[in-house]
């Protein structure tokens, strides 16, 4: 990835044909003491995954395999804010290189045309309270020709909107550039209040009735937006707003 134009996101690359996935080698080289903005990219992944012990569908050579691995100074309570400052880098870098309209489902879904793009997973190891280090792997259907049977009607490729074949080095170069300047904003606050208005911008829930899943009740609210935690507030149909960290929920209705 020559045009990679950052001071440490993706300055170091390790790069695999096949792997397992791409956060859990990044695991292995946090454990190992790689640095901040270390980054892992595959072509394929023989076990990737997502939230909750789910499955990413990862068949080789036409789609975004990365995990970033990350070093911040910051409560661990705090990492899940990472997921939502790498949601906006790639729904922006993706913007910029397609011209689409992407936009971004809370917490961790990137979307197109009402279909799943890409999704993004945070894992973090901690020692004695302290971050010891955050990966953030990120997923991106690019120049998918299909997509398996049980996806179809839900996910979605560039390459399927648009018919064109996109080039990945150049999309994982923008969004390295754009996570850069985002995680620089959120570090200076210690949160998302520099980045909450681009966000909400691209939230395709904003302002819409959406279903909340918690674990052990579902009820309709209304969306209003991230909050500087980047928490999802949404007004209840009683009238009170209510603050939702991602851990607890699932929000549908898109
Ligand atoms: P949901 O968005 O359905 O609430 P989630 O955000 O918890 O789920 P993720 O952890 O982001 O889901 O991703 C896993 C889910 O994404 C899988 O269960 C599957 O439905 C879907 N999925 C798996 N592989 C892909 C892919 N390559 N492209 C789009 N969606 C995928």
């Amino acid at each position: 990835i020559s045009m990679m134009d950052t001071d440490w996101a993706g300055q170091k690359i390790y790069y695999f044909d096949e792997i397992d996935s791409t956060n859990t080698c990044a695991k292995q080289l946090g454990e190992q003491g790689a640095s901040h903005g270390t980054l892992i990219v595959a072509e394929e992944q023989s076990a990737g995954r997502g939230r909750r012990g789910r499955t990413w569908e990862s068949p080789a050579g036409s789609s975004i395999y990365m995990s970033i691995l990350l070093r911040p100074e910051i409560p661990p309570v705090n990492a899940p804010m990472l997921t939502l400052a790498m949601g906006l880098s790639a729904a922006e870098g993706l913007q910029e290189y397609t011209s689409l309209d992407i936009q971004i489902k809370w917490p961790n879904d990137i979307i197109l045309n009402r279909k799943k793009l890409a999704g993004i997973l945070t894992e973090m190891s901690t020692e004695m309270d302290c971050i010891n280090y955050v990966i953030i792997g990120t997923g991106i259907n690019v120049n998918m020709k299909q997509l398996p049977a049980e996806l179809a009607k839900k996910a979605t490729s560039l390459r399927l909107e648009t018919g064109r074949i996109m080039r990945r080095s150049e999309i994982i170069a923008l969004i390295m550039k754009k996570f850069e300047k985002n995680y620089q904003l959120f570090m200076e606050n210690g949160d998302l209040r520099r980045l909450q208005e681009e966000y909400n911008n691209l939230l395709i829930t904003r302002e819409k009735e959406v279903r909340i899943i918690e674990s052990q009740e579902e009820y309709d609210a209304y969306a209003l937006g991230i909050n500087e935690k980047g928490e999802l507030l949404v007004r209840e149909s009683d009238g009170t707003t209510k603050a939702i960290s991602s851990g607890e929920i699932s929000v549908r209705g898109i």
